[in-house]
């Protein structure tokens, strides 16, 4: 399917008349449809709760978007958690789905009153010497291990991966939760990231609901909801086939109709966390041409590099460029597209076939709305850009600013030879 921008060149241009590139740009009718889609295809199971993954648009903004279409957060950090608090996001709204967890951050997320989830059994001790006791409503984290294949065929290696306990762990875990005092128990598990298809999710949901039963079965204790986490993938290549939500929705409805209704647990509620399917698809890269240089090969040079957006660089990621205004021209000449690092990595696009590129163009790099702003870095002294929404009724809006030298040098602000970079 072709891959178009959610934003004309003219648009574009008037944005950068008053915001310059690079910046990230966010779709808000997007967003919002796609939220509504999610709980639609859902809404057979009356709990049903998405806990954002904020982790992948760590934005104010954008949380309360989400928040006031009905989502959750899942926070994972301390300044996660800070964040949800800030845009007014609290109590049960708050899924903590940390690891190898800081006490500190176990005291705030128990003061916000979020649903906790424990990544290991020895985190039961060491939250109630964090916290003092330990909290009615609980989750701990599954980890099946071996290699993990849904039917579909897409496979990852979580007996290879930090997360979760065993499941003789986990089974220990909610009786020792369960004498101290917990009386509402969660399960979560994260196998597989980034899945084609629309299987896994139900793959995922029948390994836990048989694992649900039995936990009844062997400790008597009931849980209350089953939480399938993130993964599910979005089409980053025009020739990728975009999962459908709605088929989705219904594979995990027919798992949980054979499997734990006819075992007495029809009132068990789904959660998940996603956040690139949330977010990823409602966002882009603004960035305009500055060079082009042609040695062995041919490369266009930008403004954004991958201190901007860094999945290129760090998994060879694909991300579609369109060159606005260029929508229909044809792709007949073959680029790099590279950012300005001293890294040789620092490119978003490798013998890619574009149109032909002038400079100011300004090229639009597709899918950055999830693990896309977020990951940025300083690396070379780059700064990180700014982020606008582009709101439902086409104005914008400055959602973050792009950050200044001053930002870069705050953390020298307790030496005061220094102060003179922080004017
Ligand atoms: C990263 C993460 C998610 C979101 O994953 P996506 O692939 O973006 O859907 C959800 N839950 C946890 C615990 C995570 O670490």
């Amino acid at each position: 399917m072709k891959k178009l921008p959610f934003v004309t060149k003219e648009k574009a241009q008037e944005i950068i008349r008053t915001v310059p590139t690079p910046f990230h740009l966010y779709d808000e009718e997007g967003i919002r449809k796609n939220v509504r889609d999610v709980l639609s295809a859902f809404s057979w199971n009356k709990g049903f709760k998405e806990y954002f993954a904020v982790k992948a648009t760590p934005n104010p903004f954008i949380m309360k978007i989400l928040s006031e279409e009905g989502c959750g957060m899942d926070c994972s950090s301390y300044t996660e958690l800070m964040l949800a608090e800030a845009a007014g996001i609290t109590g049960k709204e708050i899924m903590f789905s940390a690891n190898e967890t800081p006490a500190e951050e176990y005291e705030l997320a128990n003061r916000l009153g979020a649903i906790i989830n424990l990544d290991d059994i020895t985190h039961i001790e060491y939250l109630e010497n964090a916290i003092g006791s330990i909290p009615e409503t609980i989750s701990c984290r599954y980890n099946p291990g071996g290699v993990y294949e849904t039917s579909n065929g897409i496979m990852d290696n979580p007996g290879d991966a930090k997360y979760g306990m065993t499941k003789e762990q986990i089974k220990e875990a909610y009786k020792i939760l369960r004498d101290k005092g917990a009386k509402h128990f969660g399960i979560h598990a994260f196998l597989v990231s980034n899945t084609t298809g629309n299987d896994y999710y139900a793959d995922l949901a029948r390994t836990l609901f048989e694992l649900v039963i039995e936990i009844k079965n062997d400790t008597g204790i009931k849980l209350d909801f089953i939480n399938l986490s993130g993964g599910v993938g979005i089409p980053y290549k025009p020739d990728d086939e975009p999962c459908d939500i709605k088929k989705i929705g219904e594979n995990v409805r027919a798992v949980f109709e054979e499997v734990l209704v006819p075992a007495g647990l029809a009132d068990i509620n789904i959660y998940t966390e996603m956040g690139r399917f949330m977010m990823g698809p409602y966002g882009a890269l603004l960035t305009t041409a500055i060079h082009e240089k042609h040695t062995y090969k041919d490369y266009v040079g930008v403004d954004a590099c991958a201190a901007n957006l860094m999945r290129p660089a760090m998994y060879g990621s694909y991300h579609h460029i369109t060159v606005l205004g260029k929508e229909d021209a044809p792709c007949d000449t073959k680029v790099d597209v590279v950012g300005s690092l001293c890294e040789n990595n620092d490119k978003f696009a490798i013998d890619r076939y574009l149109p032909k590129i002038e400079k100011g163009d300004i090229i639009y790099i597709h899918d950055t709305g999830a693990h896309g702003f977020s990951m940025g870095y300083n690396y070379n002294g780059r700064l990180r850009s700014a982020e606008v929404l582009l709101k439902e009724d086409k104005s914008f809006e400055l959602i973050r600013r792009a950050e200044t030298p001053k930002d870069y040098f705050s953390t020298f602000d307790i030496f005061p030879e220094y102060s003179k970079l922080l004017k």
